[in-house]
């Protein structure tokens, strides 16, 4: 009996009393900051033993984020898009803008024939 318990303090020599610590504890945590185009400064933590990722969304405003405050990350590129709506609206606007002005045209061209009949 007493044999078999040395046996198994043995095994445990490579952790020692601190290890026997840590993991009564939280996972040791390491606070990383991103710095978005912005300059906001997020700084999620994660796991000491976790992979830290090249960029993260920015608390603030959801830009990308990245750990080089110098050189933040470019916010995705949405222009292309925004200008092919801004000329698919513009070109509605201008049929809706012909087909008003056709009916006021119409419309007057009915108030001139109403006042001639009148006069
Ligand atoms: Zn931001």
């Amino acid at each position: 009996m007493a044999g078999g318990g040395s046996a198994i303090r043995g095994s445990r020599v490579g952790a020692g009393p601190m290890g026997e610590a840590d993991r009564g504890e939280a996972a040791p945590r390491t606070r990383v900051s991103y710095w978005c185009k912005h300059g906001h400064e997020s700084k999620p933590s994660f796991a000491v033993d976790a992979e830290v990722p090249a960029e993260w969304d920015c608390v603030r405003c959801g830009y990308p984020a990245g750990l080089d405050k110098d050189s933040p990350p470019e916010p995705p590129i949405v222009v292309p898009y925004k200008t092919h709506l801004a000329y698919v609206k513009e070109r509605r606007t201008d049929k809706e803008a012909k087909a008003i002005l056709d009916e006021a045209l119409v419309a007057r061209k009915e108030e001139r024939k109403r006042r001639r009949r009148r006069r």
